[in-house]
């Protein structure tokens, strides 16, 4: 099948639907400058995401994944969201039901404008109790985790614009107010399990009549078996990505090429 024809027959399945849901992973933001996981740029001072996205990592270095995070935060304030947060922004106002699942944690797509975004794997912008001492909330935003934010950043960005005066970057995680513990980035690391009521919400995502998987590698699971689950549901399935993953074979419709171009083409024809 021809690219022309592969978007028009995306097309064609979401002109006839009403539940649409869409599963994003970083791809999506990758042409507003985030870089992703597994691509180029995903190295942070020779280091690998693998080894400092995990609870061990923040037990042996809390301030080395503090600073990678605040390091993340910076590269997302200066960013802004690309044509395909806004196509589906557009899309959880066009389809009377859509559901938007993402693997991100960056918030463009609340930024582009989607509202009741599932975030899988939780929130640059939140923080939670290392200790889980259970006198916070189970997660929150916290006005000192912006503090490490670069001074220049634009002014549609989440934080305050400039940190305060006297602090110095490379700063330690700040301190629970409840029990004096670390407070530690409010996303979910390799190994830690999905929040219960998350899965339930992306459960009920998965009944829809087309699900579309954007951007993402689908080798992390749970999040990479949600396209295949809705597939078995009786969902069109598709894939859009520049490059074939594991799911690329298992789906109705593989789209190769960026997200920014494609899901633009497909609104479109709309
Ligand atoms: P990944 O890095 O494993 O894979 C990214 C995928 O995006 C690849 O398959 C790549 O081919 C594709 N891609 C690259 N450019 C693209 C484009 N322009 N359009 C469409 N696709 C493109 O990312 P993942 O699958 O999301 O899994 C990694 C985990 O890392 C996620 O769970 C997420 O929490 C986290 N993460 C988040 C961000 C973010 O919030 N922006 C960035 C990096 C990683
Ligand atoms: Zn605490």
């Amino acid at each position: 099948m021809s690219d022309d024809d592969a978007v028009e027959a995306l097309a064609e399945r979401l002109r006839g639907a009403s539940r649409v849901t869409v599963v994003t992973g970083a791809g999506v933001s990758a042409a507003s400058g985030i870089p992703t996981f597994r691509g180029p740029g995903g190295l942070w001072r020779r280091h690998r995401p693998e080894e400092l996205a995990t609870a061990a990592a923040f037990a042996r270095d809390p301030k080395l994944v503090w600073e990678w995070y605040a390091w993340r935060r910076g590269l997302v304030a200066s960013a802004k969201p690309n044509r395909a947060h806004e196509v589906l922004a557009e899309w959880s106002r066009r389809f009377p039901r859509f559901r938007l699942i993402t693997q991100n944690v960056d918030g463009l797509h609340e930024r582009a404008g989607t509202s009741d975004v599932i975030r899988f794997h939780g929130s640059l912008w939140e923080v939670s109790c290392w200790e889980d001492c259970g006198r916070t909330p189970a997660r929150w935003r916290d006005e000192r985790a912006f503090e490490d934010l670069p001074p220049r950043v634009s002014s549609s960005a989440p934080g305050p614009r400039h940190p305060r005066p006297g602090r110095r970057r490379g700063v330690l995680p700040p301190r629970c107010d409840a029990c004096g513990g670390w407070l530690r980035p409010g996303v979910v690391w390799f190994g830690e399990p999905i929040d219960p009521e998350v899965l339930e919400a992306s459960r009920e995502a998965l009944d829809c009549d087309v699900c579309i998987a954007v951007g993402t590698s689908a080798v992390v699971y749970p999040a990479a078996g949600l396209v295949t689950t809705a597939g078995a549901r009786g969902a069109f399935t598709a894939e859009v990505n520049p490059e074939a993953t594991p799911a690329s074979g298992a789906v109705d419709l593989a789209i190769a090429g960026p997200a920014e171009e494609v899901l633009g083409r497909v609104d479109r024809r709309l």
